[in-house]
């Protein structure tokens, strides 16, 4: 079921200013199911580990980014 899709990290790109509400809507099939956990690896760090993913079609997409201040 699940598989990886990069179309998914649309949806981390467009978090903004605390990320509003989720689930949202899916960049690859459209139904408002994805999800985004952010796990900053230090206090201090700008950096972080990103896991996105939709429960409605299943793709997901896991990478390392700079994580947003809030
Ligand atoms: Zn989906």
């Amino acid at each position: 079921m699940w598989h990886e899709d990069d179309r998914i990290i649309e949806l981390y790109k467009s978090l903004e200013n605390g990320g509003g509400q989720f689930p949202r809507e899916c960049p690859a099939c459209g139904q408002s199911h994805a999800h985004v956990l952010i796990y900053r690896f230090e206090p201090s760090s700008l950096r972080g580990a990103v896991w996105v993913w939709c429960d409605s079609c299943g793709c997901y997409a896991h990478f390392d980014a700079l994580v947003p201040v809030w």
